[in-house]
């Protein structure tokens, strides 16, 4: 029997499924999709061995039925999957995944080049930095039709990283060449055309995860930011998700970094690395609700088309990543989340008793 692999076929998410008619269901608050993410597929599935993935190595159960970023990964024929996004104006963009498989560079390139060919849809490529060692390889991804590209860091911190993700966990995967590779992706797909991935709560403080986003936005790459979520049977299954104080916190932080409101230099943090000063009022930034919808590559109109709904909580909530504008009541939750206890001057007002958050959930 002919293996099914790419990049004759590849995994979409399950939110790509529903949208595109494979599965039939609908979201929680009747969230729209915008961005399809797919991911390329392997029978020895993804190289790496990052401990908080559900495609690692590592993990107990082996290649078979892997998860990523908490849901469901359906795999079907390219082919089809081209023909049902054409039909469907909702989307703007689709997202290829590479992963760390030695045939990924030259599948990403043929996956890039028939949804060039076939649809309008402005194209995301999220590469995996140990494959590529040359300019060339992102130059072509942008001759085959690829506009942006996105950079997994995940972790914020060196110590993290290689723990994690590189000589920790026997993994491919070094700090100091991701970031290069953010550095060569600026110079050929321009400033902010290149986004880097955080996830929070993988053990950094506050204050280091603000200097991963500073650091990105002074490279010129925006971040796209994750909430950790123990994917079940991945060797951090038991690690808990960040507080959702903290998350609140770090979106906030990003929006301001991101949309050049302020930068980290004006930011204050207390001893434990908790940010606490956010340097400019907030209180205009939780009202709008932009700080807390998800963050990722744009579509046709400007505005995110990577929204991912539910794709790091529960659809039960709270939700971390909103894949639509908070409503007044999810805004009210919000300064709850944040501890805020005094709304006549948000400028520094988050209770100290109140800072980490209330809830792990
Ligand atoms: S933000 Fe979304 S579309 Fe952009 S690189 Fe990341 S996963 Fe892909």
């Amino acid at each position: 029997m002919t293996q099914k692999v790419s990049p004759e076929y590849i995994q979409t998410s399950l939110a790509a499924s529903l949208t595109l008619g494979f599965q039939q269901g609908s979201f929680h608050r009747n969230a729209k999709l915008k961005g399809l993410n797919l991911l390329l597929h392997y029978e020895e599935g993804c190289l790496g061995r990052c401990h908080f993935c559900g495609l690692s190595r590592s993990r107990r159960e082996g290649p078979k039925g892997k998860t990523f970023i908490r849901v469901d990964w359906p795999l079907y024929p390219l082919e089809e999957v081209i023909r049902r996004a054409k039909d469907k104006d909702q989307i703007h963009r689709v997202c290829i995944s590479m992963i760390t498989h030695p045939r990924a560079l030259k599948d990403t390139l043929y996956v890039i080049q028939r949804f060039k060919e076939e649809t309008d849809l402005s194209i995301s490529v999220l590469i995996t930095p140990t494959l590529i060692h040359h300019e060339g390889a992102l130059k072509a991804m942008k001759k085959a039709g690829a506009d942006r590209v996105g950079i997994a860091i995940d972790a914020a911190t060196p110590e993290l990283f290689d723990h994690l993700r590189g000589r920790g966990v026997g993994g491919p995967h070094r700090w100091d060449h991701y970031w290069g590779l953010v550095r060569m992706a600026v110079e050929v797909f321009g400033k902010f055309r290149v986004g880097i991935h955080l996830i929070v709560g993988l053990g950094e403080r506050e204050k280091e995860m603000v200097e991963a986003i500073q650091r990105g936005q002074d490279i010129g790459a925006h971040t796209h930011l994750f909430s950790f979520y123990p994917e079940k049977g991945s060797p951090m299954e038991g690690h808990p998700p960040p507080l959702i104080g903290e998350y609140r916190r770090i979106q906030l932080a990003r929006w301001i970094i991101n949309e050049a409101f302020g930068s980290m230099d004006e930011m204050k943090f207390d001893e434990k690395g908790i940010l606490v000063d956010f340097g400019i009022d907030i209180e205009p930034l939780i009202k709008m609700g932009d700080p807390f919808t998800t963050s990722g590559c744009p579509g046709r109109d400007g505005k995110v088309a990577c929204n991912r709904p539910y794709g790091n909580e529960r659809p039960s909530g709270p939700i971390r990543n909103f894949p639509f504008l908070p409503e007044p009541e999810d805004i009210e939750e919000i300064k709850a989340q944040l501890g805020i206890t005094c709304p006549s001057s948000f400028r520094a007002c988050l209770s100290a008793d109140k800072v980490g958050g209330s809830s792990r959930e």
